[in-house]
């Protein structure tokens, strides 16, 4: 088979789409006006940055208003989260909830807020990646500030109940913020029908580019800076706006939400044809919920493979893969999201990420099935835990258990 290059990466980023690049050029070079300036060139760049936050509101179903631009999905969430941990906190409500599966943008906010003396709930997922409004319902209490809980996993591409979860919170009159990064242009969203108070997402997820993202507050909702300078942004988030950037933003939400449904057909067979494919080998097994699942998401562990060589073999077919998250690669520790599932360590170690765009072909996904095949074989020939887990040598209970289940499946 000829090689190719297949960029199967896109929950990590995306290139920046031509329409993107085109609408953002002019504001480098002709456009570059100072948006607070009063003159022509400075009233011209105020009016894109309007114009992208009126196309970030229709993506999301809210008003340009309730829009505010920030340096990335990171910045989004921290401001969500500590401001209103800070407001309420001196309230005496000093509980958060949220789950063990949120992105380290949301886990490690949290675990610094509970430094500050707040207690956080991290509710558990399901053997799929899944929590339930249940549970969330259950976890509120009089102290409850926040809950914090991400639309779509980026790990494992699960979509949780957001919906259900907004209207638990709704009705019991807690704030609810989701970090909808991975979600955005790929699911519809309704911030409005949804119940949600607070949103954050990411321009370089959507073919925009890196280090630029937004927070939707519903009106109402107070949120104190988390940065102090000039009146940008209403005076809540402060910096000489990029412009450029944030056309860019406007035009990639745009894109992306045009045809969601006829994107999610297309994407989601060739993603179907991919797990089906590679679900033929032996000892796999797909993480998260067929169903609930962003379109684009595969995530496959195989029995005695080790994922960073699976990944690295896999590079040198052309394909750009992840184990899991971006930031965790190249520690050893295993997933955390896969380690919620139950998986034990072997297993989650020997997993692989493919996340695809809707440019992939069905020739792609053809080399793709045929790649992982070839690789998987070549490092089980190599390695003496498969020979062991095939002939009932390896030894921990858990991956015992977990490979009789594996077998049994198939
Ligand atoms: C990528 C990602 C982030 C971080 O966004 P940045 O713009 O890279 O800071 C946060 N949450 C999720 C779910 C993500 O996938």
């Amino acid at each position: 088979m000829e090689k190719r290059f297949i960029y199967a990466d896109n929950a990590a980023t995306t290139a920046v789409s031509e329409r993107v690049l085109k609408a953002m050029l002019p504001y480098f070079t002709e456009q570059y006006g100072n948006p607070s300036s009063i003159y022509k060139l400075g009233r011209d760049a105020q009016r894109a940055v309007e114009d992208s936050r009126e196309k970030v509101a229709a993506a999301l179903g809210c008003t340009p208003p309730e829009i505010y631009f920030t340096s990335c999905g990171t910045e989004s969430d921290n401001w969500a989260i500590r401001s209103t941990a800070l407001r309420l906190g001196e309230k005496g409500k000093k509980h958060i909830i949220t789950t063990n599966v949120e992105h380290h943008a949301v886990l490690h906010t949290c675990e610094y807020l509970a430094k500050q003396g707040f207690e956080i709930t991290y509710l558990p997922v399901d053997s799929e990646g899944l929590v339930t409004a249940e549970q969330v319902a259950d976890a509120i209490r009089e102290d409850t500030a926040l809950v914090t809980i991400m639309y779509a996993n980026n790990e494992i591409g699960t979509v949780m109940p957001i919906a259900e979860i907004g209207k638990v919170c709704r009705e019991k009159g807690v704030l609810f913020h989701t970090d909808a990064v991975q979600a955005v242009g790929n699911v519809p969203i309704d911030v409005k029908a949804q119940n949600i108070d607070m949103l954050s997402l990411s321009g370089h997820k959507i073919h925009a580019q890196k280090g630029i993202g937004a927070l939707y507050v519903r009106k109402g909702v107070p949120l104190p800076n988390l940065t102090f300078g000039g009146g940008q942004e209403r005076g809540k988030r402060p910096g000489t706006e990029n412009v450029p950037a944030i056309v860019g933003l406007g035009e990639a939400i745009t894109a992306a939400c045009e045809d969601i449904p006829g994107k999610t057909e297309r994407v989601t067979r060739l993603r179907n044809k991919i797990i089906d494919g590679v679900l033929e080998i032996e000892g796999s097994r797909l993480n998260g919920n067929r169903e609930k699942r962003l379109p684009g998401n595969i995530n496959i562990s195989f029995l005695g493979v080790e994922g960073e060589s699976l990944l690295l073999l896999l590079d040198t077919k052309g394909i750009c893969a992840s184990s899991g998250s971006a930031c965790t690669s190249g520690s050893l520790d295993p997933s955390h999201v896969l380690l919620a599932l139950g998986l034990p360590h072997e297993v989650a170690h020997g997993s692989m990420r493919l996340s695809i765009s809707a440019e992939l072909t069905d020739d792609d996904a053809d080399y793709i099935i045929a790649a992982v095949k070839q690789v998987v074989e070549r490092l089980r020939n190599m390695s003496p835990m498969w020979e062991d887990i095939i002939s009932g040598k390896e030894h921990t209970e858990k991956l015992l258990k977990f490979v009789s289940e594996i077998k049994s499946k198939s």
